[in-house]
């Protein structure tokens, strides 16, 4: 059944694509915890370690379970090929040391998850890679930064914590004018509700940590493009470097993309109504949500996507004590800034994901005192909004 289901539309090969039933005929996904897999002969060995067979060696690079988890992905993201990690940063450190050498430069966007920025800013950097950033909303700043010797452009859309959007087809074709890679994380919309293969993009890089589990129960990540990107640059580095995902984890994952399609609607769903109450709501000075009409690039969202997501963030009047006050009346939500679970999420960026930033820095990013950012979960959207009144209409 193997990567069969090419004319299944996504909610079906999210279910079925990739599944290699095994003589016991079982239903659901096969999980096999095997470090390494046996030959029938010498001869099998040989041609298997020679790429002269396809088959299992060893699950550092080969286990069929991970495998399973690759083709779905790579079914529903409408890529090639996909390769698994053992986590988010795990693929995007497999993907900056597969693609870049030595004097290589990256353009990246300013507004990207924190530790990526770290990967390329420090750790990249010690070798001799410069990344510069640049304002993803603004298509000029990203044309003028590229050079000679830049590989690719690098962006997450929607952005982390205000919800700006990158224009994906204009930049793939910036990239490709300018003979480099567009690669897009897709955390945040998943390819349920944005496809950036389809938009131009050359690879899509996922944490599955987030809303591929779904449940926050496991660790793991993927890059997903052409054969020939992930052949020639990407599992070269997986084999020989081993930052792979666990057989276990890949089960978990598998089970998830199963109702990837309905709990992303539903997240859709919650969200929109969480956002409408809270612009309407007086505590509240600003709503960020691209669903939302009020938001700057809202044309671009509905084009460029099928739902608007399940993160949003609001700026309160009275700053910082308003919103830890929102934050600390709170019963059901959870304090945490992970996102992409069914159970709902809230965080102060200012003095959490984004603490680490000067005063100055905070405030060019539009990170203010007053916001609040909240990964809105499949809980009762009524129990969702009550627990946030409390601390809304706190005098
Ligand atoms: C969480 C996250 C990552 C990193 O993934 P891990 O699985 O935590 O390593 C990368 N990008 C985005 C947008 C994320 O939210």
């Amino acid at each position: 059944m193997a990567g069969q289901h090419t004319e299944f539309d996504l909610e079906t090969q999210a279910i079925r694509a990739g599944q290699q039933r095994t003589p016991e005929g079982e239903h659901s996904d096969a999980i096999f915890p095997t470090s390494s897999f046996v030959f029938d002969s010498a001869a099998q060995a040989a041609a298997r370690f020679a790429h002269q067979e396809d088959g299992n060696i060893y699950s550092r690079f080969t286990n069929p379970t991970v495998r399973t988890f690759e083709q779905r992905l790579a079914a529903i993201e409408g890529g090639e090929r996909c390769v698994a990690f053992a986590s988010g940063m795990a693929a995007i450190l497999a993907l900056a040391m597969g693609l870049l050498e030595q004097g290589a430069h990256v353009v990246c966007s300013r507004s990207l998850f924190g530790t990526s920025i770290l990967l390329f800013q420090n750790i990249m950097g010690k070798f001799g890679v410069e990344t510069t950033f640049v304002d993803m909303t603004d298509l000029d700043t990203w044309e003028q930064a590229i050079r000679p010797e830049t590989r690719f452009l690098y962006l997450e859309t929607p952005s982390n914590p205000l919800t700006d959007l990158s224009d994906i087809s204009a930049l793939a074709k910036m990239a490709h004018t300018n003979d480099c890679l567009l690669v897009v994380d897709n955390v945040y919309c998943t390819p349920v509700l944005q496809q950036p293969l389809a938009l131009g993009a050359d690879l899509v890089v996922h944490s599955a940590t987030k809303y591929i589990d779904g449940q926050g129960r496991c660790v793991g990540g993927a890059i997903v493009g052409s054969e020939q990107l992930l052949n020639e640059s990407i599992y070269p580095f997986l084999r020989t470097a081993g930052p792979t995902m666990s057989p276990f984890n890949a089960w978990v994952f598998l089970t998830g993309l199963e109702t990837l399609a309905v709990r992303m609607q539903a997240h859709c769903n919650n969200a929109m109504k969480l956002a409408e109450w809270l612009e309407a709501h007086p505590q509240v000075k600003r709503v960020y949500y691209p669903g939302l009409k009020s938001h700057p690039q809202y044309e671009l969202g509905q084009t460029q996507q099928t739902g608007s997501g399940g993160v949003l963030s609001f700026d309160v009047k009275g700053g910082q004590s308003k919103a830890w006050e929102i934050i600390d009346n709170t019963q059901m939500l959870s304090i945490t800034a992970n996102l992409g679970d069914v159970k709902t999420t809230i965080t102060h960026p200012a003095t959490t994901t984004h603490g680490r930033l000067t005063d100055e820095e905070r405030q060019q990013a539009g990170i203010s005192d007053g916001l609040v950012r909240i990964s809105v979960g499949l809980e009762k959207i009524e129990d969702i909004k009550r627990d946030l009144e409390r601390g809304l209409d706190a005098a």
